[in-house]
C-alpha cells in the first residue's frame, strides 16, 4: 500500500480495492512531474500467433504457457466504459494492442463502440499477419490508423525474428490492404536487435524510401528494450538509434526535423533528397520520461503508469464493484496524481534484472 491509500498489486493476484471518495474530476489528470494523461494503450488479448524473440520467446511462451482465461478479460463494455472515463480525464488517443489485437474475437465491434467517443483518435498496433483480411472491416468500424510491426524484409531474418514461420509477404499484403482501406498514415515499426536483424536496417530504409511516393509510410527503428523479464535482454544487443541514423545517412543523407507535436516519442529525420522520412525511438539511449503521457490497461484490467512497471492497479475490480463513473474517475485521477515513473532515466543492470510485467500482457 502506498502513502495515498491506493493499493498497488501484483497483476496476476488481484486483491480487493478500497475505493477512495466520490470526487468528480473536471480537469485533466496531471502527475508529480506535471505530465498530463494523454495516451491510453489497451491490451485486448495476451495471446499472439508470433513468438518474436524480443517479446514472447518460445522457451517461455510455449504450449503450456498459462494465458488468461476468458472470464479474466475485460469485456467490450468494460473497456468502453473505462475509455470514456479516461477521455474525461484528458486522454486524447487510444491505441489497441496486445498480444496480437486482431486475434480478439469481434474486435471490429469493440472499435465501433470506441469510435463514437467524441474527441478521440483511435489507432491499433498489429503484427500485420491478419490485416489483409481485416483492414477494410476495421476501417468501416471506425479505426483511423494502424501501426504495423515489421522487423526485416528478407524472409530468413523475418522468420528468425517472429519464430513462427510467418513470411514477409503476408505483412506486406497487410500494409497494402491497410493503405487501400485508408488506415493512413501507416507507421512501420522495426525493433532492432544487434546481431539478429541489424543487417536489415538498410534494406528496410531503401525499400520504404523507394515507395515514398505512397503518402504516409513511415518506418521507425526502435531500440530493443528490457521490457518484461523473459527476453534475456542484454545492453550489448541494443543498437543505439544514433548508429541507425549514421548507417542510413552514409548511403542516403538524412537531416533532423522538428517533432510533429511536443513530446513526440519518435525522433524524426528526413532524407535530404526529399524522399520522405524515418523515425527513431531511443527508449534506451535517450530517456523520454519527462514527456511521457502514456497509461496502459492490461487485458485483464490492470492499470500501469509505466511500461516497465512491476505492479499494476486492479481497475477491473473497481469496475466490477458497482462504483459510479465519478468514483472510478476519482481513483484514477488520484493514481495519476501520484505518478513519478521514470524507469528509462534510471535503467541499469539491476533494474533490467527486475521481474517486470511482460510486453505481450501490458501492450506495447
Ligand atoms: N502484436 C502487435 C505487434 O507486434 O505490433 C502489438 C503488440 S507488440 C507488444 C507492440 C510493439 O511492441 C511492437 O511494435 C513490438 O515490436 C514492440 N516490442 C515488443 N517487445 C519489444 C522490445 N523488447 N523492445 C522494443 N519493442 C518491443
Ligand atoms: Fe506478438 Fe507483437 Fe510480441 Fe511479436 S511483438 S510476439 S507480434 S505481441
Ligand atoms: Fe514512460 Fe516509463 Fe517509458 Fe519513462 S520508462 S517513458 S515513464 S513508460
Amino acid at each position: 500500500m502506498n502513502d495515498r491509500g491506493i493499493p498497488l498489486i501484483d497483476a496476476r493476484h488481484m486483491a480487493p480495492l478500497q475505493p477512495s471518495g466520490s470526487i468528480t474530476v473536471d480537469r485533466p489528470a496531471v502527475d508529480t512531474r506535471g505530465r498530463q494523461m494523454r495516451d491510453l494503450r489497451i491490451s485486448i488479448t495476451d495471446r499472439c500467433n508470433f513468438r518474436c524473440v524480443y517479446c514472447m520467446p518460445k522457451t517461455v511462451f510455449g504450449r503450456d504457457y498459462p494465458f488468461l482465461p476468458r472470464g479474466d478479460l475485460l469485456s467490450f463494455e468494460e473497456i468502453t466504459r473505462s475509455a470514456r472515463i479516461f477521455v474525461a480525464l484528458g486522454v486524447r488517443k487510444i491505441r489497441l494492442t496486445g498480444g496480437e489485437p486482431l486475434l480478439r474475437h469481434n474486435v471490429e465491434r469493440l472499435i465501433e463502440m470506441l469510435a463514437v467517443i467524441p474527441g478521440l483518435e483511435l489507432t491499433l498496433t498489429t503484427n500485420g499477419s491478419l490485416l489483409a483480411k481485416k483492414a477494410k472491416s476495421l476501417c468501416d468500424a471506425g479505426l483511423q490508423r494502424v501501426t504495423i510491426s515489421l522487423d526485416a524484409l528478407d524472409d530468413a531474418t523475418f522468420r528468425k525474428m517472429n519464430d513462427a514461420d510467418y513470411p514477409v509477404s503476408q505483412v506486406l499484403e497487410g500494409i497494402a490492404a491497410a493503405e487501400a482501406a485508408g488506415l493512413t498514415p501507416i507507421k512501420i515499426n522495426m525493433v532492432v536487435k544487434r546481431g539478429t536483424n541489424d543487417q536489415a536496417i538498410l534494406p528496410m530504409a531503401r525499400f520504404f524510401k523507394a515507395n515514398a511516393t505512397n503518402p504516409g509510410r513511415i518506418v521507425r527503428f526502435i531500440e530493443y528494450m528490457d521490457v518484461g523479464s523473459s527476453n534475456g535482454w542484454k545492453l550489448d544487443e541494443v543498437l543505439p538509434s544514433a548508429e541507425v541514423v549514421k548507417r542510413i545517412s552514409a548511403e542516403m543523407p538524412l537531416v533532423p526535423c522538428d517533432p510533429n507535436y511536443p513530446g513526440e516519442v519518435a525522433e524524426r529525420w528526413r532524407y535530404l533528397d526529399g524522399g520522405g522520412e524515418i523515425g527513431v525511438v531511443s527508449s534506451v539511449t535517450q530517456a523520454f520520461c519527462s514527456s511521457c503521457t502514456r497509461v496502459r490497461l492490461s487485458t485483464d484490467g490492470s492499470l500501469y503508469t509505466c511500461l516497465f512497471a512491476e505492479h499494476g492497479f486492479d481497475l477491473r475490480h473497481l469496475l466490477r464493484s458497482a462504483q459510479s463513473d465519478a468514483e472510478v474517475s476519482a481513483v484514477l485521477d488520484d493514481l495519476w496524481n501520484q505518478r513519478a515513473d521514470n524507469y528509462s532515466e534510471r535503467r541499469s543492470a539491476e533494474t533490467a534484472a527486475l521481474k517486470k510485467i511482460e510486453m505481450s500482457y501490458i501492450g506495447g
